[in-house]
């Protein structure tokens, strides 16, 4: 399969900038939604645009500004919301979390599918493997292609920085862990952020000061 067959979309959203995605098959036209955290039409319309079927919502966690679409995404598509357990707490308090920044939300429908670790989600004929990434939130993963070298790392691995893990729930230790098994995918694994622009482990691996130094 040649790296064409991928669709990638992404948008910035929201007060915080939070980039959310559109991943689509190509060849059979089945797409997916990581992190429906805002501009519902605006990620519907990439979808369009490329003649995707939205047939699952993935979530790299479950903070508001990831998640503060989810109401007007699954009205609009009936897709299976897929969240992994441990961040069910924060679901459940989006609209808290969402007077926190200024997001009103409403108690969001209840996830459809629980995310583990070496799960794989198929996207029409690609496939999705779940690694999970705890630290800046307690159910935090990233959803890595392989055969694209891609990883939707979340707030987990920035360019040039990490995700907060001074967030209820979030822990420094798992933090450092999981940065450390980030940092052992290959070296040109293209990473697609939850803020700020793509970059690669290898070039975080050179200049990221998380993976360089203690902390
Ligand atoms: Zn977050
Ligand atoms: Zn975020």
């Amino acid at each position: 399969m040649s790296s064409r067959d991928i669709i990638i979309e992404s948008l910035t959203v929201g007060p915080i900038q939070t980039n959310v995605y559109v991943v689509g098959c190509a060849e059979t036209g089945e797409g997916v939604i990581v992190d429906a955290g805002g501009d519902p039409e605006g990620l519907l319309g990439l979808a369009d645009e490329h003649d995707l079927k939205i047939t699952k919502i993935l979530q790299t966690h479950a903070h508001i500004d990831h998640v503060a679409a989810i109401p007007e995404i699954k009205e609009a598509t009936g897709a299976p919301i897929y969240l992994h357990p441990d961040d069910m707490m924060l679901w459940q308090a989006a609209p808290q979390q969402g007077q926190m920044f200024g997001i009103p939300v409403e108690q969001l429908p209840s996830p459809d599918k629980e995310l583990f670790d070496g799960q794989t989600i198929a996207i029409g004929k690609l496939s999705a493997e779940v690694i999970f990434l705890p630290g800046h939130s307690p159910g935090s993963v990233g959803f890595h292609i392989a055969e694209h070298s891609v990883i939707l790392s979340g707030d987990v691995l920035f360019a040039g920085s990490m995700g907060r893990v001074d967030l209820p729930g979030s822990d420094r230790n798992q933090m450092r862990a999981s940065l450390e098994r980030i940092s052992g995918l290959p070296d040109d694994t293209r990473v697609l952020s939850g803020h700020g622009p793509a970059t690669s482990i290898g070039r975080e691996k050179q200049l990221n000061p998380f993976l360089k130094q203690d902390w």
